[in-house]
C-alpha cells in the first residue's frame, strides 16, 4: 500500500507517518514510498496504540486544566455569568465570549450533542459554565418562548374537548422490521388512492401524504420504520393516532418489530397489524399470530383483540380491507380524533431538508388550527420565516393547511429539526430574530440532528475484542437513512464492527466534524455535503468525509474499511529454550551470551523472552546463532551455543531464554446477515 494511502487511512500527514514509523518499529526507509501489504494491519494497530498514548497524555492535561478551573469556581474567584433557563449553544458561547467550536467540544465531553442552534437549558449550561472556568447564575427574567413550551401548548390545545373540536382525518404511523414491506405498502396504498388526472400525477416525496377512502381521508407518516416516529415522541411530540406494525408473514418478529411493539404499547396508542407478504409460498400467516402471543398481542380469532389483517403490499391484497380497518379505529376512536380548524396553527415538523433551489423546506403536520400563506412560523421561540407557499404530496399548491394535513412549506429561513413544534404565534414580534444570516450552505442553521441529546462513545473503550469503525451517518431523508442503517446492521463479524456514533439527517455540521475528531469516525454523507466551513474544518482536523448518491457504494466503502482493520491472526509456536551459562561481549544494540538449549530448538530469527526467577523481564530477537564457530540456523536440545541477542535487556547468567515464533495471517471479512 501507498505510505499516502495509508497516511489517509489514518488521518494523518504522510511526512509525519514515514517519520514515526522507526519509533513504532516499522524501519522502512526514509524514501519508502510504499509498505508492504501484510504490515499494514500491524502499523495501524501500532499507529492506534500510539494515538491512544497521546490522547491520554493530553486527557491527563486537559484534566489538570479544568481542577485548576474547577478549585477557582469553589473558591470563589471565578467570573459569575448570568444564564437564561434555556438557550442555544450559539447564544450561550456568546455569553461565555468563546469559541463555538470550544463550546461544543466542552458539551461533546458533557456527553451532549447539540448543534448551533439547537437550545440547552439552564442546568446543562451551568455545569459547561464551571467546566469552562465560570460560576453560572440564573437570569431572573426572560421571555424565551422554549420547546418545551411549545410542546405543552401543542398538548393543551389537542387536549381540549369543547364544541369547537371537530373530527379531522387519523394520523398512521407504518413500523416494523426493515425490508418487512413498509416502504412498498406506503408506496401501493399511496399508488392505488390517486385519482387519475387528479393532480397531473406528480406525486412527491413529502414525508407524509393523504388518501381518501369512502369520502374520508386518511393521512400517512410516509417515513418508513419508527425512526422518525421515535424521534419526534422523545421530543414529547404526539403526531399518530393509529400505529400499523408490518411484520413480513414469510419472516417473523424480528428485532425491530420488537422495538416498534414496545414502543406502540408505551404510547398506548391503537394499532393494526399488517401481517404482509402472504403472496409468498413460504408465508405463514398462523405462525406469525402465533408468535404476537407471546407479546400478549392476541388475534380476535384466537379470542383476543389484536386485529390482523393479511395483506400483500406487491400483489395488492386486501389493502382496502387494511384501509377500512383503520377507518373502523378511527371510527372507535372518533372522540380522541379531533381538533379545531380555526385559530393559529400549530404542528409538527415530520420532514425537513435543504433543496438546492428552494432553500430550506420542511414539511409540517398541521395538529391544531389552519396554517395560512403568509403566517410567520415560530419554532423554539424563534422567527423561522414566514409562508411563502405551501404544497401538498401531489403536488397542489394550496393556500391553507387543516388539521392532520401535511404540507410542504416553502419560506423558512432555516431548516428546523424534526419533532420540532412549530407554531403560528400569537405576537409575531415577541419571537426571538434569527440570530444568524441564514445560509442554506454555510450556515450551522441549516442543519437538523436527530438526536438532541445523546451519550457519545468516544470509542475508548476496549473491553471489547471487536475492533470498531466509528461512523457518522448524514442523509437527506429518513427513508435512506434508515436503509443505510439496516445494511450496516447486517454486518456480523467477530473481529470488527461498525459503530454508529452519530446519524441524522441535513448536511454535515462543523459539530460532527469535531466529534468525528473526538472519535476518529468516519463520515458518510448521503445525498447531502458538508456546510463550507464544514469542509474546513474537515480539512484542518483530517476527518475523513465520503459523499455518496448511491447506498451500496457507501456500504461497499465501509466494509472496505472493516477489511483494513481486521486484525491479523497471531500464531504462537513455542520452539524452546536455553539456559544462560556465560555473557560475553555487549553489542550496540544488544549482546552476546552463551548457553545450553534445555528444550526444544534454539532458531535463528525467533522471538526471545528472558525469564529470571519466572519473571518476563524482557523480549528481544535471536539475531545470530553459533554452534561451535559456525554460523547456524538452529540447534537442537543438550547442545551448547552462542546467541547474539537483539533487544534492551541485559541478560546475566542463569537467566532463561525462551524462543518462540510468531506469524501473523490476514483474515478474511466473511459479513453474514445477523437476522436472517
Ligand atoms: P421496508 O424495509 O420494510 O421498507 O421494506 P420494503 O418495502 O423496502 O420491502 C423489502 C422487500 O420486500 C422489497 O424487495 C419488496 O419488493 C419486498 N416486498 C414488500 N412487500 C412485499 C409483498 O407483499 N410480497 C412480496 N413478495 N414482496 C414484498
Amino acid at each position: 500500500m501507498n505510505i499516502t494511502d495509508l497516511a489517509r487511512r489514518l488521518r494523518v500527514p504522510a511526512e509525519e507517518l514515514r517519520s514515526k514509523l522507526p519509533e513504532l518499529g516499522f524501519d522502512i526507509g526514509q524514501k519508502a514510498l510504499k509498505v508492504p501489504d501484510r504490515d499494514v494491519g500491524r502499523i495501524m494497530g501500532a499507529w492506534r496504540e500510539y494515538k491512544k498514548r497521546q490522547y491520554l497524555q493530553k486527557k491527563a492535561m486537559e484534566q489538570r486544566a479544568r481542577a485548576e478551573r474547577k478549585q477557582a469556581v469553589l473558591s470563589g474567584e471565578a467570573e459569575a455569568i448570568a444564564l437564561p433557563p434555556v438557550m442555544t449553544v450559539r447564544d450561550f458561547s456568546e455569553k461565555l465570549n468563546m469559541p463555538i467550536a470550544k463550546v461544543m467540544q466542552e458539551l461533546m465531553r458533557a456527553g451532549i450533542l447539540a448543534s448551533l442552534n439547537e437550545n440547552i437549558d439552564f442546568d446543562t449550561a451551568a455545569i459547561i459554565a464551571e467546566d469552562l472556568g465560570y460560576i453560572a447564575k440564573q437570569e431572573t427574567e426572560t421571555s424565551i418562548a422554549n420547546e418545551d413550551e411549545a410542546t405543552d401548548r401543542l398538548e393543551k390545545s389537542l387536549a381540549l374537548r369543547d364544541k369547537s373540536m371537530v373530527s379531522r382525518p387519523p394520523v398512521v404511523v407504518i413500523m416494523g422490521h426493515v425490508d418487512h414491506g413498509k416502504t412498498l405498502l406506503l408506496d401501493t396504498i399511496r399508488n392505488s388512492n390517486v385519482v387519475s388526472g387528479e393532480s397531473g400525477g406528480i406525486t412527491q416525496h413529502i414525508g407524509a401524504y393523504q388518501v381518501t377512502r369512502k369520502d374520508q381521508k386518511i393521512t400517512f407518516i410516509d417515513t418508513p420504520g419508527h425512526e422518525a416516529f421515535t424521534v419526534m415522541r422523545s421530543r414529547g411530540a404526539k403526531v399518530a393516532d393509529i400505529a400499523i406494525l408490518v411484520i413480513a408473514a414469510d419472516d417473523g418478529i424480528k428485532p425491530q418489530t420488537r422495538e416498534a411493539i414496545d414502543i406502540i404499547k408505551a404510547s398506548g396508542m391503537p394499532f393494526i397489524v399488517a401481517i404482509n407478504k402472504i403472496d409468498k409460498e413460504t408465508a405463514n400467516v398462523e405462525r406469525i399470530k402465533g408468535e404476537l402471543t407471546e407479546f400478549g398481542m392476541v388475534a380476535e380469532d384466537y379470542g383476543g383483540n389484536t386485529i390482523c389483517v393479511p395483506v400483500s403490499a406487491k400483489a395488492n391484497t386486501n389493502i382496502d380491507q387494511l384501509l377500512d380497518t383503520i377507518l373502523l379505529v378511527n371510527e372507535v376512536e372518533a372522540e380522541n380524533i379531533v381538533a379545531n380548524p380555526d385559530g393559529r396553527a400549530i404542528g409538527t415538523i415530520i420532514e425537513s431538508h435543504i433543496d438546492k433551489g428552494q432553500g430550506p423546506v420542511a414539511t409540517v403536520l398541521v395538529q391544531n388550527g389552519t396554517l395560512n400563506n403568509g403566517d410567520v412560523l415560530g419554532v423554539r421561540g424563534v422567527n423561522f420565516g414566514r409562508v411563502r407557499a405551501m404544497h401538498t404530496w401531489d403536488g397542489k399548491t394550496v393556500p391553507h393547511a387543516g388539521p392532520a394535513m401535511p404540507v410542504r412549506i416553502l419560506g423558512l429561513k432555516a431548516v428546523p429539526s424534526v419533532g420540532d413544534v412549530l407554531e403560528v404565534p400569537e405576537h409575531p414580534k415577541a419571537l426571538e430574530k434569527m440570530k444568524s444570516q441564514p445560509n442554506s450552505r454555510s450556515g450551522g442553521a441549516s442543519e437538523i440532528t436527530i438526536a438532541t441529546t445523546k451519550k457519545i462513545n468516544t470509542g475508548d473503550d476496549d473491553d471489547q475484542e471487536q475492533v470498531s469503525l466509528n461512523v457518522i451517518i448524514k442523509s437527506d431523508v429518513l427513508g435512506s437513512l434508515e436503509a443505510i442503517i439496516g445494511m450496516i446492521e447486517k454486518i456480523d463479524n467477530p473481529y470488527v464492527r461498525v459503530k454508529i456514533v452519530k446519524k441524522g439527517l441535513g448536511n454535515v455540521t462543523d459539530a460532527e466534524i469535531l466529534q468525528a475528531e473526538a472519535t476518529s469516525a468516519y463520515i458518510a454523507a448521503f445525498n447531502v455535503k458538508p456546510t463550507r466551513t464544514a469542509s474546513q474544518l474537515a480539512r484542518d482536523k483530517d476527518v475523513e468525509i465520503g459523499e455518496y448518491t448511491v447506498i451500496y457504494k457507501l456500504f461497499e466503502d465501509i466494509v472496505e474499511k472493516l477489511k483494513i482493520l481486521i486484525p491479523a491472526e497471531k500464531i504462537y509456536t513455542d520452539l524452546g529454550s536455553l539456559e544462560v551459562l556465560a555473557t560475553f561481549n555487549k553489542l550496540e544494540k544488544g549482546m552476546v551470551v552463551g548457553g545450553r538449549v534445555n528444550k526444544g530448538v534454539a532458531q535463528l530469527g525467533a522471538t526471545a523472552r528472558i525469564v529470571r526467577d519466572d519473571q518476563v523481564i524482557g523480549e528481544g530477537l535471536v539475531k545470530g546463532l553459533q554452534s561451535g564457530k559456525a554460523d547456524v540456523k538452529e540447534v537442537q536440545q543438550g547442545a551448547e551455543c552462542g546467541i547474539e541477542f537483539l533487544g534492551k535487556t541485559k541478560i546475566e547468567v542463569g537467566d532463561t531464554i525462551e524462543m518462540y515464533k510468531e506469524e501473523e495471517k490476514v483474515r478474511e471479512l466473511n459479513i453474514h446477515s445477523a437476522n436472517r
